[in-house]
Parts: structure tokens; C-alpha cells; sequence
């Protein structure tokens, strides 16, 4: 049976004498199989698995992103139960910021690139409704997607430095058979921009085998994933980043674990998508 609960005192007492481990899994809801995958995984890592599906306002830079952002709360309910999901948080923006909230947890160095630097403000309010999740949930481990693999460092330095009991486990991307990775946002695509959308992995993937080739030169590899992205005409691109995996800082050569990743505009949709080199994968 899916509990779905939307105050914070009602989620408390849920979890109060819930079996443990609990696992979290984070959402903004318009569930895809990516977020399906987080589910799974949750549910045969812990005893309890909590889903919150919250379009967290302060997390995007652009207001016009918020008001669209696709919500579909029935079928998302449909899915956790699907899922086998225990507890669902589907609270109100003033459930999660009550009145006089007024606390910002900001991460350093690694949330300033990439992501950081296009969308100002985005990871403070990523880092912000996660600490608060943490705190409310208290679970054992919490599941994120590699598809948001800056989100994951940021989320992870948090952690790490605010001594948050819970455990941040990074999972793999869930794509399309074309390569496309599923992502909500991808409704809003026109069907010439979705067939569009692949070049974003088809980018990665020609860096990806030019790395298993041998190639270790960050600019060779950023220009590739440019010359890749420029062959599709809709396609603007915002970044195309050969960084450390743990610093992000921009690469002259890769030496270690590399993220090569993109950020793409499709008429109004905006896209990332990466791919890890140099770990086993
Ligand atoms: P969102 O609802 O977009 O905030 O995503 C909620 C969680 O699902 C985040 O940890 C995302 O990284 C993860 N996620 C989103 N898309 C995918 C995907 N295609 N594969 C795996 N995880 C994903």
C-alpha cells in the first residue's frame, strides 16, 4: 500500500516507526523510467522506500521554466504505486518553505561551473530542498541520477561536509533506444526537435570512442563533441565540457576520471546529458 502524505508532520510520523533501512528518491515528478530505475533500485536496497514529488521553485533560475514545468500528479501517483513505492511527499511549496524560511545552503567550487554558471542560483536551491529532504526523511540512502552528475557532486560535498546521515548513491542514466536520455522536460520537444534531441549523446559517444582510441587532449575532445553538435542545425549549444569528475575543473588532458558533458537549447527545451570516462564502467 502507497502512503501519500503532504505535510511534514504527517511524513515524521510515517517514518517515525517505518522498518529500515528507508530509501529517498528525490523527484519533480512527470515520472519517467529513469526515476522508475531510482524506485527499483530503492526498493531492493531498503525496507522503506519514500518518493517526494516537489517542482521545487528555488531551484530554477527562470520563472517562465517553473510556471511549465510538466506536472501529472495522478499518473505520477500511479507509477510509486506501480513501484511499490511505501511513501510518497507530495507537499505544497509553503509545506516544504514555511513562512520566514530563510536558510540557503550553498556548495563551493564544484557547483560553480557547467551547470552553475548557466543557470545562477539553481544549485542553491537544489542544495537547499535536499538538505531539507534529508533532515525530513532521515533515510539510510538517498538515489540520484547520473544524468544530473553535477547535481550528484554537489549534493555529495553536502553531505559529506554537513555530516547528513544519508548516503548519496548515483545511478545510471535511463535512455531512449535512440540514445536520447529520458528526462521530463522532453515533452515539451517539438517532433523535429525530438528527432533532433540524439545528437546530444551522439556527441558524447564520438568523444567517448575518440578517448577508448587514445585520445587524452580536453580541447580535441570538447571540439569533437562541438563539430558533432553542429551538424544539427536546431541545436544551440550552451557547454562542451572535458572536466576532472571530481572538480570539474576543465581538462588540458585527462589523467583520471573525466565527465564529458552538454548542454543543448532545442527551440525552448533546454537538454544536458554526460558520459563518465576513464572508470570501469
Ligand atoms: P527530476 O525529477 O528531473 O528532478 O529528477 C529526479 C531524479 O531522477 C534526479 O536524481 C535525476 O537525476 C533522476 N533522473 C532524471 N532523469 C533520469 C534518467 N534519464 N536516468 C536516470 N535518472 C534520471
Amino acid at each position: 500500500m502507497t502512503r501519500v502524505l503532504t505535510t511534514r508532520a504527517a511524513l515524521r510520523a510515517a517514518l517515525a516507526d517505518a522498518p529500515r533501512p528507508v530509501g529517498l528518491v528525490p523527484t519533480m515528478g512527470w515520472l519517467h523510467e529513469g526515476h522508475r530505475a531510482l524506485m527499483r533500485r530503492a526498493r531492493a536496497e531498503n525496507a522503506t522506500t519514500v518518493t517526494t514529488i516537489f517542482v521545487n521553485p528555488r531551484q530554477f533560475d527562470d520563472a517562465s521554466d517553473y510556471t511549465r514545468y510538466p506536472r501529472a500528479t495522478e499518473a505520477d501517483l500511479a507509477a510509486c504505486a506501480d513501484e511499490g513505492v511505501d511513501i510518497v511527499w507530495l507537499p505544497s511549496v509553503e509545506e516544504v518553505y514555511p513562512p520566514g524560511f530563510d536558510t540557503t545552503v550553498r556548495v563551493g567550487a564544484v557547483a560553480k561551473p557547467l551547470e552553475g554558471a548557466a543557470r545562477p542560483g539553481h544549485f542553491e536551491g537544489v542544495a537547499t530542498v535536499v538538505a531539507t529532504l534529508f533532515a525530513l526523511v532521515g533515510a539510510e540512502q538517498a538515489y540520484f541520477g547520473q544524468k544530473d552528475a553535477q547535481q550528484v557532486l554537489v549534493i555529495t560535498r553536502m553531505a559529506a561536509d554537513l555530516a547528513l546521515p544519508t548516503r548519496v548513491i548515483p545511478c545510471p542514466t535511463v535512455r531512449e533506444p535512440d540514445g536520447l536520455a529520458l528526462s521530463s522536460r522532453n515533452v515539451h520537444l517539438s517532433s523535429t526537435e525530438r528527432a533532433a534531441a540524439p545528437v546530444l549523446h551522439r556527441a558524447l559517444s564520438a568523444a567517448r570512442a575518440a578517448f577508448e582510441e587514445g585520445e587524452r587532449e580536453g580541447e580535441v575532445l570538447r571540439g569533437l563533441m562541438m563539430e558533432v553538435l553542429a551538424t544539427e542545425p536546431l541545436a544551440q549549444v550552451e557547454y562542451a565540457s572535458c572536466a576532472d569528475a571530481l572538480t570539474l575543473r576543465e581538462l588540458q588532458r585527462i589523467e583520471g576520471p573525466a565527465l564529458l558533458s552538454v548542454a543543448v537549447v532545442l527551440g525552448t527545451t533546454r537538454l544536458i546529458d554526460n558520459e563518465l570516462v576513464g572508470v570501469p564502467r
